[in-house]
């Protein structure tokens, strides 16, 4: 099995597998019990903290806060600043966010917040004076995500951040899930607020995640309850998920598998694009204004859940990077943001490489590729389905 789908998820590392074992079988002491095991728990929670906060480069291990995923921390970031200032409810956000941040800022907008969508160019990319056309003064927050998860693009959240800081008052989140372990970050220097990650896009288990909370930044509590995370996040924490993060935050800055990852991608993207007739990469041309490991390729004339099944069937795992439904013809929401033609945008699959790849692996989809795309392109379900 090929598995080209590391933005979905990857595969817990060696190192997260081996750190995170003693805490699921001898050391199970509750983080707030006052004896040995306890104390055991809590050493090592604290431990996995300052390792998030190193890989973020965040001032203080205490603006790390765990929680269980990804989405919980967008979903924490944005509502709890609403639900605090519900007179500074003019949102800010982009039309190619993940769902976790587009659906809850739809479901905002149905319950009376003011939500402005930004637009992005067809290489997926934001024109930033349109930011500055609609910051205000009562602007309550401002969410846009660093990398995005189907197109890899990689958006200037510094240059964001100076905007939002000098034309608003607002709060600024970003969605860091997918450019974590792939692009350096240092958040003590960056104007951003929030900062959402999500363990299982780099190597720790699913079930994991973290909030960053610059200091002075005021959230309520996500969950209430027995006071744990700081009286933030309740709920016993998931202790060896925790440590399995702060392991793979302390492998993702230790071993930065950038360069490998960008010589596969390109290596890949090449060969296809050299191989296989009507196919275009979408997102910029300049590989370097995306993530290193992403290609999200469109083939015209076939169907993209055709392509991920027959890929499949030969081992090789990738995805369409949307929700898109053969049989709804539905196309993904970013490509449509981005004004990808329908016929392309349905026929497009995303390449996400990872860490533990081969350069032999990606010679053999490179090779196996070009007779798929034939032949699917001759079976026509395409016409039949547009
Ligand atoms: N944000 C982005 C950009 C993502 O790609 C994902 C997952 O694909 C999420 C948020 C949600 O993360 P989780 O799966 O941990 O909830």
């Amino acid at each position: 099995m090929i598995y080209l789908d590391n933005n979905a998820t990857t595969q817990v590392a060696p190192e997260v597998f081996d750190a995170m074992q003693p805490f699921l079988t001898t050391h199970y002491g509750n983080p707030s019990s006052a004896h040995a095991l306890g104390r055991e728990s809590r050493a090592a929670v604290e431990r996995a903290r300052q390792e998030v906060a190193e890989l973020l480069g965040a001032r203080h291990a205490s603006e790390i806060l765990f929680t269980s995923c990804g989405s919980e921390s967008n979903n924490w970031a944005i509502g709890g600043f609403l639900e605090q200032n519900p007179n500074r409810g003019h949102v800010v956000t982009t039309r190619v966010e993940h769902e976790a941040v587009r659906k809850l800022c739809e479901h905002l907008s149905e319950i009376g917040c003011e939500v402005t969508w930004l637009e992005v160019d067809k290489h997926g990319a934001l024109d930033l004076d349109d930011l500055r056309k609609v910051l205000r003064r009562d602007t309550g927050i401002v969410s846009i995500m660093l990398a995005n998860n189907e197109t890899g693009i990689v958006f200037p959240v510094e240059e964001i951040g100076n905007i939002i800081r000098e034309h608003s008052d607002a709060i600024f989140h970003v969605d860091g899930v997918q450019a974590v372990g792939k692009t350096q970050i240092s958040l003590s220097d960056c104007p951003v607020d929030l900062f959402s990650i999500s363990g299982h896009k780099f190597h720790a288990p699913k079930g994991v995640g973290a909030l960053y909370i610059r200091d002075g930044v005021k959230l309520p509590p996500f969950i209430i309850g027995g006071g744990q995370e700081s009286g933030r996040r309740s709920g016993t924490e998931a202790v060896p998920n925790i440590v399995g993060l702060g392991r793979a935050s302390k492998l993702a800055t230790q071993s930065f598998a950038h360069e490998k990852m960008k010589r596969l991608r390109d290596r890949l993207e090449e060969s296809i694009l050299d191989s296989i007739a009507n196919a275009r990469v979408n997102g910029p041309t300049d590989s370097d204004k995306r993530l290193p490991n992403t290609s999200n390729i469109s083939f015209e004339g076939i169907l993209g859940p055709e392509l991920v099944a027959a890929l499949d069937e030969v081992g090789i795992c990738v995805s369409t990077g949307s929700a898109c439904h053969a049989d709804s013809a539905d196309v993904s929401p970013v490509l449509a943001a981005m004004k990808v033609p329908r016929s392309l945008a349905l026929g497009s699959i995303r390449f996400s490489v990872g860490r533990y790849n081969t350069e032999s692996e990606i010679d053999r989809v490179s090779s196996l590729l070009p007779e798929v795309v034939e032949r699917l392109r001759r079976k026509g379900t395409f016409a039949a389905a547009i």
